[in-house]
């Protein structure tokens, strides 16, 4: 087996650094590029396999050392975007780290030991609230397993810099919050080039996954005017935010380069239009538990992973026609049925 698995792309002077994965998704791409004689690094990769000398042997051919990375901009907590960046500030302890607030705190909250019981409980809590909605007792402790499984692959690194959105940053790189995939989650906006960097917001070929995770109360408290379950909405509407901007190209976190992001965002916000109606439609005057409706919608053959990520993006999409008022609930044998 080769040990340097890379791939390197140019495009307006930006160096796309794409190496395998052993996930669905197949690539995880960083970017590399200089401004204001400045190094900069969007996302830090995933931590696992050989992932991390795949990256170091990329930055080689670059003529680049982690010593010569001046700041690394993270796009959201998932491992594969964050999972390396405390070994890159071990490396490199002059690199300045930039991420969101809300990525920052759910990074802390969840790398702390002392909340290990905490999150167990918070996720046994959320389980329940799953069996209501369909999910069988069995796949609700699998379910615990994984939201305490996550945070372990975590490890705390302290930001230098912490954003918010519209903060503008090397003077024309935008951050743009937008709240979807993950509740921290940004995109990175080079003005003058009218590039987007969209982390997991925009990818070419699938859309990114909507669901709920875990939060801690303080953030809940935080963030109250948010209203955390439907984060569908703040998905669609991170959307239009993009859109607005008009970038010319989007440079994704996985899969290919998007020359037509007006057109992409089309597509996606139709992708959930179809879904939103089809759901409505599946439960008309025919009361529904979410994962009934998920397994009918997804297919009844997937494991329990799958069928969980179903399920929540089911529970998305309702949560949304809910506070639309487009569906209603009745509680029926400790079941939460919706029906339209
Ligand atoms: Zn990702």
């Amino acid at each position: 087996m080769s040990s340097s698995k890379f791939e390197l792309k140019e495009i307006d002077g930006i160096h796309q650094i794409k190496i395998n994965v052993p996930f669905p998704v197949k690539y995880v791409c960083v970017y590399l590029f200089e401004l204001n004689g400045k190094k900069i690094l969007i996302d830090s990769g995933l931590n696992m396999g050989n992932w991390k000398n795949n990256l170091f042997a990329a930055f080689e051919e670059l003529n680049t050392s982690i010593q010569d990375i001046d700041y690394c901009i993270i796009t959201h907590l998932h491992t594969d975007h964050i999972g390396l960046i405390h070994i890159l500030k071990k490396k490199n302890p002059d690199l300045k780290i930039l991420m969101h607030d809300i990525t920052h705190e759910l990074l802390k909250w969840e790398t702390s030991k002392n909340n290990l019981k905490i999150i167990e409980n918070k996720a046994k809590e959320e389980v329940k609230q799953l069996i209501k909605y369909g999910m069988s007792e069995k796949q609700g402790d699998r379910i615990v397993y994984f939201f305490t499984f996550w945070p372990r692959l975590l490890e705390y690194q302290k930001p230098d810099i912490i954003v918010h959105d519209g903060d503008v940053t090397f003077d024309r790189l935008e951050i743009i919050w937008t709240p979807g995939h993950s509740f921290g989650h940004i995109c990175i906006y080079d003005k003058q080039k009218q590039i987007l960097f969209s982390g997991d917001h925009i990818l070419s070929r699938i859309t990114p996954h909507i669901g709920n995770y875990l939060i801690p109360d303080y953030l809940a408290e935080q963030y109250k005017e948010y209203d955390f379950e439907n984060i569908l909405k703040y998905y669609l509407e991170s959307l239009d935010k993009i859109d607005k901007l008009n970038p010319k190209i989007i440079l994704p976190a996985h899969q290919d380069i998007i020359f037509n992001p007006h057109e992409r965002i089309l597509q996606i916000k139709d992708h959930h239009k179809r879904r939103l109606s089809e759901i409505s439609s599946v439960i008309k005057d025919k009361p529904l538990t979410a994962y009934k409706i998920s397994q009918i919608h997804f297919g009844e053959d997937l494991d329990e992973m799958n069928s969980f990520m179903a399920l929540s993006e089911v529970l998305g999409h309702l949560f949304y026609l809910q506070a639309q008022e487009k569906v209603k609930i009745i509680e029926k044998n400790g079941k939460i049925l919706y029906y339209s």
